[in-house]
C-alpha cells in the first residue's frame, strides 16, 4: 500500500461548496470527539444531531432504537429514495491523544471515527437541504446507535427506518487508518466479515497442585481446547476462503500450586463467505465436547451470531468505484478488492436492500495519524471529511442521474 501523504486538501477534488462547510463539519466532528457516549446512550450525541438538522429547518425523527436518528430531505424533483447511514457510537476506551478536542467523557473515547461519520452525514444533510431545488428523489439519512455492539441497524430496521418512504439504496462509509487519506477501498460482494462471539466454561475438578491424578486440570483441558480450536481455520475451512478464530480470553485459577477447577475462554469468528453461517458453532462444539469427554470434563458452549458479513451489491459497487475515481487523486487510489475482517451491523441494511459501504482512507503517517482503530491513541486527517460528504453527494449525482450543477 502506497503511503501518501501529502495532504494537501486543495488538491482532491471537492466542489466549493463542500469546502466552504468544511471548518464547520470539522468542528462538528471535534465537537462530538469530546462528548463520546456508547452505544444506546448516545442522547448528547443525539440531541447535537437534531440540533443542527433543526437549524436549517430540517425535521429529525428521533428515538428510533433508543438513541437513532432519520431525517429525510425532499428533493423538488421526483426521484428515487436513497438512503445514507452514519454510526454515532463510542468505544470505552480512556483517550491517550493530547489534542484540544480530547475526549471530556472519562474512559469514553470516539476511537473508531464514528465522530467522523456523524459529521460527514451532518454535512452532507447541509449540502443537500440548500441544493434542494436541484435535488431528484429523497435523501434519507439514518443516524444509527451502537454499531460497537450491540448493535443498532437490525432494532432501526425493525422499527421502520427503511420504510415510508421505501428505500431503493443504501450507502455508507467507514472511515479507514488502513488506508492513506486520498484512497477509497471497496469491492463488490464480501466486503467486511462475519463477526460472532462464543463463550466456553470447562468445568473439572480442582485440586492440589501436587495431586493431578485426584483432579480434572480445567486449565490443561482449556489449552488443548484453545489449540484444537485453531484447527478450523487451518484444517476444515477451505483454504481459498478467509476465516478466523480468535481466543481473545482464557482466565483460569488463582495459585501456582491449585488445580483449578474451573477455566472460561472466549473469543469471536470472523468469515466473508454467508455458507459459513452455521459452521463455525458446531466445528467449536464438536471439539469442545470431544476434548472434555476425553477429559472427564463437563462444559457450557454459548455461540452467538452477532453480525453478518457486509455483502455489497455489484451495480452499486460499480457506480461508487466510478465516483471515487472522480474524488481521489489517480485510478491508484481506488483499492477495488479492498477486504477487512472487521465487523459491521451495516450488514443488516444490505440484507434489506441493496447498497454499498466503503473504506474512506484517513491515515496519514506524516502526521502521526495512523494509529489502528480501537487505540487510546487513534486519530484520523480530518481532511477525509469533506471527501465523504463529496463521496455522497456524488453517488446521489450519478444514481438519479442529476448533477447539483
Ligand atoms: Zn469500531
Ligand atoms: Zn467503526
Amino acid at each position: 500500500m502506497s503511503t501518501i501523504a501529502e495532504t494537501d486538501i486543495e488538491s482532491r477534488k471537492i466542489r466549493p461548496e463542500i469546502k466552504q462547510l468544511e471548518q464547520t463539519i470539522i468542528d462538528w466532528r471535534r465537537h462530538l470527539h469530546q462528548y463520546p457516549e456508547l452505544g444506546f446512550l448516545e442522547i448528547l450525541t443525539g440531541q447535537f444531531v437534531e440540533q443542527k438538522l433543526r437549524e436549517i429547518g430540517l425535521e429529525p425523527q428521533t428515538g428510533i432504537a433508543k438513541t437513532g436518528l432519520s431525517v429525510l430531505i425532499e428533493g423538488d424533483l421526483p426521484g428515487p429514495t436513497i438512503a445514507l447511514r452514519a454510526d454515532m457510537d463510542a468505544l470505552p476506551i480512556q483517550e491517550e491523544n493530547d489534542v484540544i478536542y480530547r475526549s471530556l467523557h472519562r474512559g469514553r473515547m470516539h476511537a473508531c471515527g464514528h465522530d467522523g461519520h456523524t459529521a460527514i452525514a451532518l454535512g452532507t444533510a447541509y449540502y443537500l437541504a440548500a441544493n434542494r431545488n436541484r435535488l431528484s428523489g429523497r435523501i434519507k439519512i439514518i443516524f444509527q446507535p451502537a454499531e460497537e455492539g450491540p448493535g443498532g441497524a437490525k432494532p432501526m430496521i425493525e422499527q421502520g427506518v427503511l420504510k415510508n418512504p421505501d428505500v431503493d439504496v443504501i450507502l455508507g462509509l467507514h472511515l479507514s487508518n488502513n488506508l492513506p487519506l486520498g484512497v477509497v477501498g471497496v469491492r463488490s460482494g464480501p466486503i467486511l466479515g462475519a463477526a460472532d462471539i462464543f463463550h466456553i466454561k470447562i468445568q473439572g475438578k480442582g485440586g492440589h497442585g501436587a495431586l493431578p491424578h485426584q483432579t480434572v486440570d480445567s486449565v490443561v483441558v482449556g489449552a488443548q481446547i484453545v489449540t484444537a480450536l485453531q484447527t478450523i481455520v487451518s484444517r476444515n475451512v477451505d483454504p481459498i476462503e478467509s476465516a478466523v478464530v480468535t481466543i481473545g480470553s482464557f482466565q483460569a485459577g488463582s495459585a501456582p500450586n491449585v488445580i483449578a477447577d474451573e477455566a472460561k475462554i472466549s473469543g469471536t469468528v470472523r468469515y466473508f463467505n454467508p455458507k459459513y453461517q452455521n459452521y463455525f458453532d458446531k466445528r467449536i462444539a464438536a471439539i469442545v465436547s470431544g476434548i472434555c469427554q476425553g477429559q472427564g470434563a463437563s462444559y457450557e458452549l454459548d455461540y452467538k451470531r452477532y453480525y453478518p458479513p457486509v455483502i455489497n451489491d455489484s451495480e452499486i459497487t460499480k457506480i461508487v468505484s466510478e465516483i471515487a475515481l472522480d474524488v481521489v487523486e489517480n485510478e491508484h487510489s481506488v483499492v477495488s478488492q479492498c477486504q477487512i475482517l472487521w465487523g459491521e451491523d451495516m450488514s443488516f441494511f444490505l440484507q434489506e436492500v441493496q447498497g454499498c459501504f466503503f473504506l474512506l482512507g484517513s491515515a496519514n503517517q506524516t502526521r502521526g495519524l495512523d494509529y489502528p482503530h480501537h487505540h487510546p491513541r487513534f486519530d484520523f486527517d480530518e481532511a477525509s471529511l469533506s471527501m465523504g460528504v463529496e463521496m455522497f453527494v456524488r453517488f446521489i449525482e450519478r444514481y438519479t442521474g442529476k448533477t447539483f450543477h
